[in-house]
Formats: C-alpha cells, structure tokens, sequence
C-alpha cells in the first residue's frame, strides 16, 4: 500500500516534470517533453509518464479512435484482458455496451474493476453473433488451445464486425513456434520470450486467424502518418495491426 502511495506520487511528480509538447500520448491526451524510456532487453521503448501506455497501446488507440470513431457508436464491445486505460475510458462511456472479461477478474485492482466478468477465452459465456467489437491484446500467446481462443471470438462476434487481436509476432520465422511440452517459466521464457508464453507467433498469424473464419487485413495505419509525427505519438513504425473482421 506505501509502495503503491509512492509509485503514484512519483507518477504524478514525473507527469507534472515532463509536461510539454514535444511529444503527446493520445490514449490520456497529455503533453510532455518527452516520453519515459522503458528498457526491455536491451531496447528502450517510450512510455507515457501519465497513464503508462505503450507504443502499442497509443497505436491501437489512435486507430480505433481516427478510423473508427469507437467511442461515440452504440456498439457491443467486449474486452478481453482489459488493459487499465482503456478499461476506465470504456467503462465510463455511455454510449457503448461494454463488457470487460477475464478468467481472474479478482487479480485486477481497478477502480471500479468490479464490472470485471468470469469467462474463460476458450469457452466465452455469451450467445453467438453477440459482440460489434472484440478488444483483445496480447492474450493468444498465454492460451494452449489458442484455435480454440480465436473460434470463440469469432462465434460471439457479430457478422459485420470486427476485432483486433494484437499478439507478438517475430517475423523472423515463416512458422509459428510452440512446443506444449515446455511448461517451466525459465524455459518458456528462453524458448517463447516470457515466462508465461506458450508460443512464438511467426508470419502465419494470420493464416491461423483465417483458419477459424476471420477474413484478416492487416493494416500498415501508422505508416500513414510521417516519421516525425510517428515519433511525436510514440508509436513503433514496424506495428501491423490485424484488423479481423467477421463477414459470415
Ligand atoms: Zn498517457
């Protein structure tokens, strides 16, 4: 709880320091000098000393919100894993449905986190053709049956609508790399780059996508805006995003 006390202090004491316009983070829309450097394996990624987002985070966010105008449609939204930000934009909002999900709701320590719902990705407890849009980031790697994971987010999505299901993906292999005999967290993290990964996606992640009915495109929207403004935004310029959309 101290820890905690501290941790916001010294996020609010850095977020004030850094104010400015150099560079902006779009998810909480604030300004700063620049962005917080955040060091993972020897690369440094910019982070955003308000609200914590990520390259990704900014990314999709950005996406859904200029191409997709996600938060003024009347849609059925359900977010797997829900990433703290978007979780307290999206709950508040009153002109979207929103349905947040994990399989541990209790290990979320949100305001408000109660609006949490129990379901198992790989058994989601909705009826089908229920949902407009399905968020749900970085969650596939951690699922053993991950077929099974993407059938389900295809059943209860709606015909015409979409998700965005970003995994990590290292475009290195043609093939996805997984091995079900590795269990222990050292060797997964050797084997998959964290402890609790199942697999390495490689560049047939969208196939495996399309395989369960998912019509894939993936969309290079952050080449869309020049290097300068990519930086501005804190965004990774080799980010695909994988638009999924249901047209059965
Ligand atoms: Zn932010």
């Amino acid at each position: 709880m101290i820890k905690r006390t501290f941790d916001l202090f010294k996020q609010q004491l850095n977020s004030n320091l850094y104010k400015g316009d150099n560079v902006y983070c779009c998810v909480c829309e604030s300004g700063f000098k620049k962005f917080k450097t955040f060091g993972w394996r020897g690369k440094k990624k910019p982070r955003c000393y308000n609200c914590g987002s990520f390259q990704r985070h900014r990314l999709i966010w950005k996406y859904l919100n200029d191409k997709f105008d996600i938060l003024n449609r009347p849609i059925k939204v359900l977010h797997f894993a829900p990433e703290k930000k978007f979780f307290e934009i999206l709950s508040k909002n009153e002109v979207i449905e929103y349905y947040p999900c994990d399989l541990y709701p209790d290990s979320f320590n949100y305001p408000n986190s109660h609006k949490i719902l129990k379901g198992d990705i790989t058994d989601i407890p909705f009826q089908s053709n229920y949902f407009d849009f399905i968020l749900c980031n970085h969650v596939l790697e951690h699922i053993p049956d991950d077929k099974k994971a993407m059938s389900e987010l295809f059943r209860v999505m709606k015909s015409g609508g979409f998700g965005i299901f970003q995994v990590p993906i290292d475009y290195s292999r043609e093939v996805t790399y997984e091995d079900p005999s590795i269990t222990n967290p050292k060797e997964r993290e050797k084997e998959f780059g964290q402890y609790d990964h199942v697999r390495w996606y490689g560049k047939d992640y969208q196939e495996r996508l399309e395989k369960v009915g998912f019509e894939v495109f993936k969309d290079d929207f952050v080449n869309t805006f020049s290097l300068k403004d990519q930086n501005r935004y804190g965004f990774d310029s080799a980010e695909l995003i994988y638009h999924c959309k249901k047209t059965a």
